[in-house]
């Protein structure tokens, strides 16, 4: 058995007030044995957040659990670790470290992955280019790299057609003003047959996806009081354009590139929503 690393323990140690331990288990996100920990601080925080949104609590439960659940060695949570594995199991691999190999080694195999707080956190992954990360960091200079990371929008991708075996969206499109040009942007980019994995969060209380913000002529237009979500990169969060609703699979498809949703069991009592779209070959 490969032992969880000590650091975990000490980093447990550190933060116990803060932390309850769950278990021991696999995590795909970092590719190490770790101790998955449930953070009452994180609880705090998403309560604080959502206080003030209209929507419901079984919605909010939902993402509290979602969310939770922390890798104690990377933080992923446990949505993070469901995509990722999801798209292992799509790829034929056991571990996340067999897909940095096959990554580093196969020059016909290659994965995008759409925000810089990104899924597979491998070091081996890291200089190898094949694996494709990238940000949202200014309005223009799509393509370059700016302070290490390549900027690109998600509405006008600069990458050449039929790139990539694998795009991951990691709760990014309900923060895109145009899912349409988002969309057909991310299958011109997959070659024939490739799979578009993503995770949204869905308000299954909503029969429909509801828009809470268009882009008009002068900026946003609100349509709903503004949400914003947590962002790794701006302190200021993120804005919301829309809330997904039961009908996501299908606000997902477009022709050529059907949209399936999975309700995947988490190890704790949570179930994750994971999206996986697929290029027509
Ligand atoms: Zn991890």
């Amino acid at each position: 058995m490969i032992p969880v690393p000590v650091k975990n323990i000490a980093r447990f140690l550190m933060h116990r007030r803060a932390w309850r331990f769950v278990s021991f288990d696999y995590c795909p996100v970092c590719d190490t044995r770790s101790m998955i920990v449930y953070s009452r601080e994180l609880e705090r925080w998403l309560a604080d957040l959502t206080a003030s949104w209209e929507a419901g609590e079984d919605f909010k439960r939902m993402l509290a659990m979602r969310e939770n659940f922390l890798c104690v060695t990377c933080m992923a949570n446990s949505r993070m670790r469901m995509l990722a594995r999801t798209v292992l199991d799509l790829c034929g691999h056991a571990t996340s470290g067999d897909l940095a190999r096959r990554l580093c080694s196969d020059p016909l195999f290659s994965v995008y992955e759409t925000a810089a707080y990104n899924i597979f956190r491998i070091d081996a992954l890291k200089a190898c280019p094949r694996y494709v990360v990238s940000e949202y960091l200014a309005p223009d200079r799509f393509g370059e790299t700016i302070g290490g990371v390549r900027n690109e929008s998600l509405e006008c991708l600069t990458f050449p057609d039929d790139s990539f075996d694998v795009v991951i969206n990691s709760d990014v499109l309900e923060h895109v003003a145009d899912l349409d040009k988002s969309l057909e942007e991310v299958r011109r980019v997959l070659k024939p047959g490739g799979y578009h994995v993503l995770t949204v969060p869905v308000d299954y209380s909503l029969e429909h996806t509801v828009e809470r913000a268009r882009m008009g002529q002068g900026g946003i237009e609100y349509l709903k009081s503004p949400v914003m979500h947590g962002d790794t990169v701006r302190n200021t969060g993120v804005l919301v354009f829309r809330d997904f609703g039961r009908d996501a699979a299908s606000c997902l498809s477009r022709e050529g590139f059907p949209c399936l949703e999975m309700q995947l069991p988490g190890r704790h009592g949570e179930i994750i929503s994971v999206f996986i779209g697929k290029k027509a070959a």
